[in-house]
């Protein structure tokens, strides 16, 4: 049994380098979703995979880069007649937010036309619950408070995938990664301080306190992509895919 792990945006919320908004997918035997839907995202997606065969998404948290993708997609997969029923996870108001976002950016649609493939939003919480084919949990880290900030652990085919979401260095950070076969983390800055993200020079001082196999960085702003040649953990790139 293999986890296919395709990194569908790699980029910040300034899109620098041209890199799309944070998606990951997700695949093995009767699995299949999605860890973040960016505001760019459904470009990413359809470059890659036809979005109907995406069971679930999971959130991290309400940014755009994070969560602005989810009306794009709610409404292409109408329109595209899709029958089977999509499950999206994440914190608390994301149902509100990503109406309201759809509402903003569609009147047309969103709250004049009924979603009939079975849309379905849940709370994602420490306890996990089933999504997509897979086991998934949230942990709270520390990031922008609004934006209600967690972390994502995926038990899938046997393998555990943790993803930092937007974070900073924390004890939370820690038990997000705690036991993973991977752990995708953001780097968005390589040694600049930043009280809302990670840089890489925190990261490589605080490596051993990361319990977790292979680590891979996503989340990557201009300073880091200018050091990308003297990286030392792993660097995703928009269209990368991994095999577990
Ligand atoms: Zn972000």
């Amino acid at each position: 049994m293999t986890v296919k792990v395709r990194f569908l945006g790699t980029g910040n919320a300034f899109a620098d380098g041209g890199r799309s908004h944070a998606c990951i997918h997700l695949e093995s035997t009767g699995a299949s979703l999605l860890l973040d839907c960016g505001g760019s995202s459904l470009p990413a997606i359809k470059k890659f995979l036809d979005p109907a065969t995406i069971q679930a998404i999971a959130i991290s948290h309400l940014h755009g880069d994070h969560f602005g993708g989810v009306p794009y997609f709610l409404m292409e997969q109408y329109f595209a007649g899709r029958k089977a029923p999509l499950a999206i996870g994440g914190p608390r108001e994301l149902q509100q937010r990503a109406t309201k976002a759809g509402e903003a950016l569609y009147k047309d649609f969103f709250g004049k036309i009924t979603i009939d493939y079975g849309l379905s939003f849940i709370t994602l919480k420490e306890a996990p619950v089933s999504l997509g084919g897979a086991e998934v949990s949230a942990l709270p880290v520390k990031h922008v408070a609004e934006s209600d900030p967690h972390g994502l652990r995926v038990k899938i085919d046997g393998k555990l995938i943790a993803y930092s979401g937007d974070a900073r260095f924390s004890d939370e950070l820690i038990a997000v990664a705690k036991g993973a076969d991977l752990f995708i983390c953001e780097s968005t800055n390589f040694s600049k301080s930043d009280p809302a993200h990670l840089s890489y020079a925190e990261l490589i001082a605080n490596r051993a306190k990361l319990d977790c196999g292979r680590m891979i960085l996503t989340h990557l702003g201009a300073e880091t992509q200018a050091h990308l040649a003297d990286l030392e953990i792993e660097a995703a790139q928009d269209g990368l895919l991994l095999t577990l």
